[in-house]
Formats: C-alpha cells, structure tokens, sequence
C-alpha cells in the first residue's frame, strides 16, 4: 500500500522535514498548539479571560493540554461573537448551525480566506486517497453557495487537476445513474443514504469509488453499496467546526486519518471530562491549529470514537479516528432503557430495500410509541412486516416492549424526504420533557 495522502500535507503544512514519525508530529502539534493559545488570548476577550491563568510556552506534551478547560456546543452558541481573533474584514465566511440547546441559540462559525485555503487543500489531498487524475469525480452536495462544502470540493479538485461537478439535489436514482453513466463519472462524493439509493440502480462497476460524508455510516449499508454496484467506499470525518475537513480513509480502511496539521485530536470519558487512553472509546475533543478567524480549544464535539496512533496498515503515521458513533446522546425509553440512533441505523440499514428511514418517539396510550417512515426501493413490498421485526431485535426496543413502557406506531412508506432532514439522522423525540 503507498500510505496515507493526508501524512504529506500534515508534513508540510507543519513544516516538519525528514520523515514524518510521531515523535516530531508531536512536537509541531504543541508549537502550533502554543501559537495557536497566544493567537487567541490575543485576539478574543473571551479566551484572554477563560486562559488568563494558562501561559502558552507551558504547554509542552499532550498531557499539559488538560490546563486548558473544555468548550462546548453552548459556549459557541453563547460566547461564539467573542471568540473570533480578526477584524470583522478579514472574515470571509461565516457558517451559521443550529443548535439543539435550551436557548436555541445557533452557533456561528467564523472562517478567514487563509482559512478556507485550509480546508482545500484538505480536500484535494484527502481526496486523493480515493480518486486520480484519470477520475471525473461527480460531488452529491450542495454546492451552489461560494465556500459551501461543495464549492469547496470542486474548487479543490480542480485546481488539483481533477476532474469534478456538483449535483444538488441528487435527481431520482435511475436518472442519476444514467447520467452518471453516460458522462462516464468514476468516483461519486454524498451523503450516505443517497449513495445507497444509487447502488442500487447504477450498472455493476460503473463507478470505481465512493466518499461517504456524514458522522456516521453503518457498516450493513456500506456493504449494500459495495454489493450492489462493486465500488470501494471510503468515508470521511469532518463537522463545521473542524475546518468541514477533518479525516478520511486510506485504502486500510481502518480509521480515517487525521488532518493533524490543522486538527489536535483527544478523547475524553463523556461524563467527566477526563482524558482517555489511547484506543479507548469516548467523546472526541478537538483543538484547531493556526486557525486564524475562530480557533476552538478542546470543543467537545459529541461525537464517541477511539484513536489510534499507531502506525497504519497502509503504513500512514498520521492518526486515525475509529468507529464514529456521531452524536453520542440516547433516548431514554420507559423503564429507563436505552437508545440510540446508531443501534436503530445498524439493525435497519441490514434490511435489503430500505434506503432511508426517519424514526419518531411520542407518546400515545399511555406508553412511548416507536414509528418509523421509511424509503424502499422499487419491489420491496415486505418492508413494513421486515422493519417491526428488526426494531424488536434492538435490545432496548425489546426491553420496553416486554415491559409494556413501549408500542410500535405506524410503519408508512413515504415517497421523498426532504434533503435537508438527511443530513444527520436522529431519533425525533416529541415526547416533551423526558426524564
Ligand atoms: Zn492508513
């Protein structure tokens, strides 16, 4: 294997000469690190008061980062104005989120020109990991807004010299595939479950490889898409607040590797705070390095993943997050079992013909009541009967159902979601306030 393209440009946006080991990855990390605390207590009165007690030339080794005190979602969403270290003229884009907080507040985040540079150069070396010169890679994203994340691809790519356009939304799968076969497209960048939906009408072979971009994929529609047209599927790991980059596969397919030129990466009990060993599972904190705009200092991401440091298979050196779990947060049912919408997405996705699904918790005599909306494809009549069964194989679906605290509600096949719903799934919980 020819390792990891995102080991050179951590290489050379670090400065580091020679060859990249984790012993002076590690020392360009803290120097950036160190300019990146000095650059923030400079520019933003809310990290000079928050870091008043913090001197940026302490901070050596991985284990000193714990000084400096962990940020969350809120603090964006509340303190996000004061967090930003240019002149309002130097910002030249600026993401707005909404949050799911009591305030309701969105987060902001800032992002200079130097800084969006950044993320190309990210994309167009990531992207290398699963595309070449000899590909026309076809970006299932919207794209239309300059520096949204699909502009930002195109751009990268092809001042890389690769070949790639956007589609935004994806047209009805059978035109899609038709489309894609007759411009010959290789490779195909989207969301998960529109790649799903494509699989399954594109011609076998037809498309060489796949970027999946999304907190999670489950690994049972990863295979689909892989059985179904013969194409290598890769996935990538990146939010807003990560620079919308932050790591993609290698051919290993063991983790997707870090942009740790930019990125500082640590994972920490979700309850505590406390920093974890490496490989172990928990919330992923990130640090951004020589972001100019709006640097973040240990956000919390909510994310749950393990990391690993060790060298690749590939034989890559930079570090690999693994097993994404996206936002870590349970429902709790009646009766206090637990679920989460990972555990809905692996049972579901296993099902042949689902190709989307959107599940809502409410309450409805005097128990929980589960429903699912869902996508199939054309043929599979049997789905309603399939999804019930699979939902009573989710352990704590199971437990509540025995328990009487749960009912199934309505299984109705629908013919669309809106596109923007699919971005990230969730378990809509209408109940009110649970406990
Ligand atoms: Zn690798």
């Amino acid at each position: 294997m020819r390792g990891s393209t995102v080991d050179g440009l951590t290489s050379r946006r670090l400065g580091i000469s020679g060859p990249l080991d984790r012993v002076r990855l590690q020392e360009a990390q803290m120097a950036a690190l160190r300019a990146t605390v000095l650059h923030a207590k400079a520019g933003s009165p809310w990290y000079r008061e928050r870091l008043a007690g913090v001197e940026a030339e302490s901070l050596r080794l991985p284990a000193d980062l714990a000084r400096l005190p962990l940020m969350s979602s809120a603090d964006v969403a509340a303190q996000g104005q004061r967090m930003v270290c240019v002149p309002q003229g130097e910002v030249a884009r600026i993401v707005t989120l909404q949050t799911s907080g009591s305030t309701g507040a969105p987060k902001r985040l800032h992002f200079t020109r130097d800084d969006l540079d950044g993320t190309l150069d990210f994309f167009l070396h990531g992207m290398l990991s699963l595309a070449g010169q000899e590909d026309r890679v076809l970006a299932l994203l919207p794209f239309s807004q300059p520096d949204s994340t699909g502009d930002l691809l195109i751009r990268a790519l092809t001042g890389g010299g690769v070949h790639c356009a956007g589609l935004w939304p994806p047209a009805d799968a059978v035109e899609l595939a038709q489309f894609i076969a007759a411009e010959r497209y290789s490779c195909v960048v989207g969301l998960p479950q529109h790649l799903l939906a494509l699989s399954e009408t594109l011609p076998f072979g037809a498309v060489r490889t796949m970027l999946l971009c999304s907190d999670y994929a489950p690994p049972a529609l990863r295979r689909r898409i892989e059985e179904s047209c013969g194409c290598e599927t890769f996935l990538h790991y990146g939010a807003t607040e990560t620079g919308l980059g932050g790591g993609v596969e290698c051919e290993a397919h063991d983790g997707c590797h870090l942009r740790e030129s930019d990125l500082l990466f640590e994972i920490v009990d979700p309850v505590t705070g406390a920093l974890l060993g490496e490989g172990e599972e928990g919330e992923v904190v990130v640090t951004t390095l020589g972001r100019r705009a709006m640097p973040l200092l240990r956000y919390r991401t909510g994310d749950l993943a393990r990391l690993e440091k060790g060298p690749c298979v590939c034989g890559g050196v930079t570090a690999r997050l693994c097993d994404v779990a996206g936002r870590g947060k349970a429902c709790v049912l009646g009766g206090g079992f637990r679920l989460t919408s990972r555990e809905l997405d692996d049972r579901l996705f296993d099902l042949e013909g689902l190709l989307d699904y959107r599940a809502t918790l409410d309450c409805g005599g005097g128990s929980d009541r589960l429903g699912i909306e869902f996508l199939a494809g054309a043929g599979h009549d049997h789905l309603e009967r399939d999804l019930g069964a699979a939902l009573r194989r989710v352990p704590g679906v199971a437990a509540a159902l025995e328990l009487g605290t749960l009912a199934l509600g309505p299984m109705r096949r629908v013919d669309a979601f809106s596109p923007s719903h699919t971005v990230k799934r969730t378990i809509f919980d209408q109940r009110g306030s649970t406990s």
